[in-house]
């Protein structure tokens, strides 16, 4: 008699439940276990997009999609021919879930309900209807490869044989989280965090925590990182999507510098110095006879114009009339070029995603296979794969599982 195909799926994240789906989608007959450390299902998942669940991102195009992935790109552009963002459009729809596109806020795409319980319920749905199995609070941490071909593991004190496993245990944020895949014949990469908020404990902008500006140009000193977009002052520093893209383009060259660095803030996004002298110009000779806290020609929150003045030593009475040449270059200066100073980590932040992982010279793109181990795929953040905010990482983790879910059978003895 011919045997199902059993798929032993460890972890019950976004990128296990996604790639469970797929499995019973492509081979309706394979028998599938999910296997969750935890009591909780898709954790993450419920949290995420500060619990709307930012699913993924509708730039459509498969080469603007990729230009967001600090790593995983090369494996992502091959990866996007398979399953893409249309694709997870396609995929929610056929399935009820209506989905929303904003293209005001960065393209970012939402459940209709604005609430992530939608992304779960459909998920929780479609494993019970296929017969999915999910065994919670049951932690793998050993699997071994046996002479013919098929794996072992114990889930629960209870020996389990496996024809394929799929891992979609997540980011860990430490190497020795990822020990038992190492002796399981993975190459990992270190893992450091990415999309981290800057911690600036010397600087006093903190006061003015809450107040953002919409579009501004940050660079690292004394590297060639920049980022654009807005940039929100906080308790601890700075974060908004300038910042948070910055941290994970920058992830690895930030951690070699332990986190001590420095930034330099445009405040005017692209404007040059040559085109903000002229602006003040303009507005000494128009409005001459007001005084400069008063007169704010760049429409930043007035609180950080405030800052803007007091930091570039002009007075507070002073009238725009009276900015000498000195002061005005001054205040130009601090407003293309203001230098803070970030100083270790703060762990307060609103999304983490971790790099590192396993290394992608060991995956074949086309089934995300191992190479060193055949039979073991992978899927989601557990690879050396991470987006920047926008709804990319839970699309790597879709288009991952996806391809996944699909190659457990090739090859394989029943279909
Ligand atoms: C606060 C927050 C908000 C976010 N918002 C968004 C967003 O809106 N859009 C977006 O694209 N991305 C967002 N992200 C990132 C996104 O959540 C992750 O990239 C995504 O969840 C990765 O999915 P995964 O399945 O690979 O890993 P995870 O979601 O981390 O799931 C891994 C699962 O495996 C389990 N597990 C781990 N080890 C074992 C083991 N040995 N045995 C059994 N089970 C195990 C874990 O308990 C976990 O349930 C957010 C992240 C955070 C932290």
């Amino acid at each position: 008699m011919v045997k199902n195909l059993r798929v032993g799926i460890i972890g019950g994240g976004a990128a296990g439940f996604f790639s469970a789906l797929s499995v019973k989608e492509h081979f309706p007959n394979a028998e599938v276990t999910i296997y969750e450390k935890s009591n909780k299902l898709l954790a993450k998942v419920k949290i995420s997009g500060g619990g709307r669940c930012n699913v993924t991102n509708g730039r459509l195009d498969n080469k603007e999609l990729v230009q967001n992935y600090p790593r995983g790109e090369k494996l992502l552009r091959k990866g996007f021919e398979q399953f893409n963002a249309k694709s997870t459009l396609d995929w929610f729809s056929k399935r009820g879930v209506e989905l929303v596109t904003y293209p005001d806020n960065n393209f970012c795409v939402f459940p209709k309900s604005n609430d992530s319980q939608t992304i779960i319920d459909c998920f929780l749905r479609d494993a019970k209807r296929l017969n999915i199995e999910i065994q919670m609070q049951t932690t793998i941490s050993q699997i071994s490869k046996k002479d013919d071909g098929t794996f072992g593991f114990l889930a629960n004190n209870r020996p389990v044989v496996a024809d394929k496993i799929i891992i979609a245990t997540g980011g860990s944020p430490k190497l020795e989280g990822m020990a038992w895949l190492q002796e399981l014949g993975c190459e990992v990469v270190e893992p450091l965090p990415s999309l981290f908020t800057f911690n600036m404990p010397q600087e006093s902008i903190r006061e003015f925590m809450g107040v953002s500006v919409d579009y501004v140009h940050v660079r690292i000193e004394s590297t060639k990182l920049s980022a654009k977009g807005s940039l929100l002052v906080t308790h601890w520093g700075m974060s908004g999507p300038a910042i948070l893209k910055l941290s994970a383009w920058g992830a690895r060259i930030l951690a070699d510098k332990n986190y001590d660095f420095a930034i330099l803030v445009n405040w005017l996004g692209e404007v040059k110095e040559e085109e903000l002298r002229i602006k003040l110009r303009e507005t000494a000779e128009q409005h001459g006879s007001k005084l400069m806290v008063n007169l704010n020609p760049f429409q930043f929150p007035n609180r950080l114009w405030h800052f803007f003045i007091e930091k570039a030593g002009i007075s507070l009475q002073c009238r725009w009339k009276e900015l000498g040449s000195k002061t005005s270059n001054k205040l130009i200066n601090l407003l293309v070029n203001d230098r803070y100073v970030v100083s270790g980590k703060t762990t307060f932040k609103e999304e983490f995603v971790t790099t590192g992982g396993i290394a992608l010279n060991q995956i074949n793109f086309q089934t995300m296979e191992s190479k060193a181990v055949e039979g073991l795929f992978f899927a989601g953040e557990v690879m050396d794969i991470d987006g920047i905010t926008g709804g990319f990482n839970f699309q790597a983790a879709w288009t991952t599982a996806w391809i996944a879910g699909k190659s457990v059978g090739i090859k394989n003895r029943e279909i």
